[in-house]
């Protein structure tokens, strides 16, 4: 990192933008054991071949497994009843069915829970579990830290980032099933209440940065006969990777929020970095074909509301007219502040008076709850543990051009 420049007038460091990360595969433990959890079904099929399956009966076996995996959460091949017991020590001797492990889990006081993660090569991410009065959203980070650097996220100040492989991605969805004992309990009444009910990419990470690993992912966590959530009951939340928007509508098909932040080139280019690759006009251009690419029907703006910055009346009016045409609901967002954050949260009249310039221009307004506060597991704090070489204030402020 660039050392700050004393210089008060300093121009602004041109932060990465560039997906000059790797995924680095899973360290196989002594035996070379595959794991099975987040291969697509072709690659669940080709694994079991190369294992000694034979052609005729892969397809079979997929869907035994499968299913024993994603419906009923087992982890151990001796518990899969309908195979054969020699396949069972087959299957033992090849694979293994592997989530990251839990190092901690925080409860908050109003019911929100994080779950910090090890993953492969010690890295740690965190997921983050929101009770609601309808539905419990899951929200799950693609990427140790960020390339980013969007300057009012803690997750954008982590230095070291690596992809998430598609096992790390539905291992958390499996490890809050887990802790939240939501794996159905074999021969009991069919319980239609879902614990997870919705997905969120928002965590930790730029999800289009990691596009293959997240479309497996959600393509297992999308699958009728496992976790089987709907495809419009998960959201990706980007910054604006325009050239994958497209391909995010035609191959996942889930809702999209788009972290939008600002009304101006200028503004949005210091809050965040990537839009002096991909511009304002230029990401609304995507967006308006992304309705009918994954036949959805809104698309999210997320807006964090930070003090003096991007919440004035000329703000919120520009902001519609942005959007105008575009099927759309407006999640604005207090500023969750964090230790040496360069901004503060906009005051809550603000957001409000905002919030009406938004709503009587026709569209939902919702003001996002802060939740689990008190552990630090609301959005854009996430930032895990061993990884905390925390840039300077600085720093921060520089890359920011403030
Ligand atoms: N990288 C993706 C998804 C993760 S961030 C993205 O940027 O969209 C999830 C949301 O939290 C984004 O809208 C992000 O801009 C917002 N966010 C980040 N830091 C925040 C903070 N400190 N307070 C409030 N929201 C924040
Ligand atoms: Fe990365 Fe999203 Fe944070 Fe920006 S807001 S640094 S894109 S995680």
């Amino acid at each position: 990192m660039n050392a700050p420049n004393p210089m008060p007038e300093a121009p602004a460091t041109i932060a990465p933008i560039t997906q000059d990360v790797l995924t680095i595969p899973r360290k196989l433990p002594e035996g070379g054991l595959r794991n099975l959890v987040g291969l697509t079904r072709d690659q669940l099929r080709d694994a079991l071949i190369a294992a000694g399956t034979s052609e005729k009966q892969a397809k079979m076996r997929v869907g035994q497994i499968w299913q024993w995996i994603y419906h009923w959460g087992v982890r151990d091949f001796a518990a899969m009843t309908n195979l054969a017991k020699d396949y069972r020590a087959l299957l033992a001797e090849h694979f293994e069915i592997s989530v990251p492990e839990v190092v901690t889990r925080q409860v908050s006081a109003d019911g929100t829970r994080k779950y910090l993660l090890r993953i492969a090569g010690g890295h740690e991410v965190e997921a983050v579990y929101i009770p609601e009065e309808t539905r419990g959203t899951l929200c799950i980070s693609s990427q140790v830290g960020c390339t980013l650097t969007c300057s009012f996220c803690h997750t954008g100040t982590q230095k070291l980032v690596r992809n998430l492989t598609a096992a790390e991605i539905v291992g958390q969805v499996m490890v809050a099933r887990d802790d939240l004992g939501e794996w159905p309990v074999p021969g009991a009444p069919k319980d239609e209440t879902r614990l997870v009910s919705n997905v969120v990419l928002m965590g930790m990470g730029e999800p289009l940065y990691n596009f293959d690993n997240v479309r497996d992912a959600m393509k297992v966590v999308m699958d009728g006969e496992g976790i089987s959530l709907s495809r419009r009951r998960i959201t990706l939340s980007t910054s604006g990777i325009v050239p994958e928007i497209a391909r995010t509508a035609e191959e996942i098909g889930c809702l999209l929020a788009i972290s939008f932040h600002a009304t101006t080139d200028e503004v949005r280019d210091r809050l965040v970095p990537v839009n002096k690759k991909w511009n304002i006009a230029t990401l609304l251009d995507a967006l308006r074909d992304y309705p009918r690419l994954s036949n959805s029907e809104r698309i999210t703006f997320e807006y964090v509301m930070l003090k003096g910055v991007n919440d004035s009346d000329a703000d919120a009016k520009r902001l519609v007219k942005l959007i105008s045409g575009i099927p759309a609901k407006i999640n604005l967002i207090p500023f969750n502040e964090w230790p040496g954050a360069p901004y503060e949260r906009s005051d809550w009249e603000r957001i409000e008076a905002f919030a009406d310039i938004v709503y009587k221009a026709g569209y939902a307004s919702p003001i996002r709850t802060p939740r689990g506060e008190d552990i630090m597991a609301a959005c854009g704090q996430l930032k895990s543990a061993t990884e905390r070489a925390r840039k300077s204030r600085a720093e921060i402020a520089s890359e920011a051009g403030l």
